[in-house]
């Protein structure tokens, strides 16, 4: 499975949780296909004057429920197929919490990191002006992603405002704040898992207190859960790691001067006072509760038997296979679904979205507020559909996800 193409993988999904939901071979194969796609290749002009083509993909999943959104990645391993799963995840992912968006993705092959600030700025505009007719505000709306920063977004945003010949900061999230961009966004995705979580010890009884928290990923998403996590519910964190290996401390780690060890050495590892620890050995710990927040596939069938913890919190996408899923559901094990535990920053990305249509901005207070209550709603909307089927909270989420697109779909009817 770990090797499956992912449109392949999402598509697999889409079949098994549709036949649970008894829906007809023709729903099946209308949420199985993309609703768009585009496929562009361009020349860019790079510094030495010569020109290079590159290719890129925009893929709508759906607009069903609202016009389509989901992130640009910048990456020399972009396909097609990935794109379109992560379309597609985007739709489902927006169901669960209940925001008004369908599903899309987009991406370009490219090595950003090869690349100077002239060069990848160059290629961002003329990527922006060849996807440019099919995206916009109520249409498809760009967000960060791999390789892809709120610089990025701020020259999407620009080149789109000229090619309309109007500013249109809703154009595109992830903005810088000057242009647009919201309050919270930049943690919003970790404060979304940190409210996950919350919701998930109060439904197991424990106490956030007397609970100990393990983050695989020291990046964004890890960086920032580590530090909610302890700081605003008061968890203790016993071990976190990046790409280079982890540190562990059973008395709890500073997670403030493990970020300044970071940015002064670059790695988590040789934290004063802890113990060195490999990123397989950390996933296997004994604690409360796990956060994968780096990559896909961490958890698979070689470790998913010894994974200690009580819940399983999703901070990344797709970090547990299938065939583990099953085993962790077997074990007892809470794995609260990345379409779930990350949505939070999709969210923030509505609320952007929604302050830039309107051109009046809220609180960082009024942005957490709004987001403790739509994840605490989709939270418990996803544990009692899985409580009343009788299935893990995957399951539970894309019941859940995939019953509001066919709805949607039913309503406006099959046009013409
Ligand atoms: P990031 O680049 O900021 O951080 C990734 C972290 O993972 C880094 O600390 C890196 O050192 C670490 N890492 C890389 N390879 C590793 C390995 N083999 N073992 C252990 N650690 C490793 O990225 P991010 O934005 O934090 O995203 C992390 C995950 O969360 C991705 O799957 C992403 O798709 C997902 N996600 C991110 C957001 C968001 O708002 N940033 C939203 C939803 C989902």
């Amino acid at each position: 499975m770990a090797d499956m193409n992912p449109y392949e993988v999402a598509k697999e999904q889409v079949r098994s949780v549709g036949e649970a939901l008894g829906l007809n071979e023709g729903m099946i194969s209308f949420l199985t296909h993309p609703k768009r796609e585009l496929t562009v290749s361009f020349p860019v002009k790079m510094d030495d004057g010569s020109y290079r083509m590159f290719t890129g993909h925009r893929v709508q999943h759906s607009d069903a429920r609202g016009p389509c959104k989901g992130g640009i990645r910048y990456h020399p391993g972009v396909t097609l197929d990935e794109i379109r799963a992560m379309a597609m995840w985007m739709t489902w992912k927006c169901a669960t919490v209940g925001i008004p968006f369908g599903g899309a993705k987009g991406g370009v092959v490219c090595n950003p990191k090869e690349m100077s600030k002239g060069e990848v700025e160059r290629l961002t505009r003329r990527f922006t002006t060849e996807i440019e007719p099919i995206i916009g505000p109520y249409q498809d709306i760009p967000a960060p992603d791999v390789y892809t920063d709120s610089q990025t977004m701020a020259w999407i945003m620009d080149t789109y405002s000229h090619k309309v010949g109007k500013v249109t900061p809703a154009s595109v999230t992830g903005k810088p704040i000057a242009l647009g961009g919201s309050e919270g966004r930049s943690e919003a995705t970790s404060r979304g898992l940190m409210y996950c979580v919350r919701e998930a010890l109060r439904a197991k009884r424990l106490e956030p207190e007397r609970s100990t928290v393990v983050v695989q990923g020291f990046g964004n998403v890890g960086g920032n859960a580590a530090r909610l996590l302890h700081d605003e519910l008061g968890l203790k964190v016993l071990a976190v790691s990046d790409s280079s290996g982890g540190i562990y401390d059973p008395a709890g780690l500073d997670i403030h001067k493990v970020k300044e060890h970071k940015k002064a050495t670059g790695s988590v590892e040789g934290f004063p006072g802890a113990t060195n620890i490999t990123n397989r050995d950390l996933l296997e710990l004994e604690c409360t509760v796990l956060v994968p927040a780096a990559l896909e596939g961490t958890i698979d069938r070689s470790n998913a038997d010894r994974i200690k913890a009580v819940i399983v919190a999703e901070g990344a996408n797709g970090p547990t296979l299938p065939e583990a899923d099953r085993t962790l559901h077997e074990r007892g094990t809470m794995v609260i679904p990345d379409i779930l535990a990350n949505a939070g920053g999709v969210t923030a990305s509505y609320f952007e979205w929604a302050q830039d249509l309107q051109f009046i901005f809220w609180s960082v207070d009024e942005v957490n507020e709004r987001l403790n209550r739509i994840m605490t709603a989709a939270f418990s909307r996803v544990l009692s559909r899985s409580a009343e089927r009788k299935v893990d909270m995957r399951t539970g989420a894309y019941l859940l996800a995939m019953k509001e697109v066919v709805d949607a779909v039913e309503m406006r009817g099959i046009y013409p």
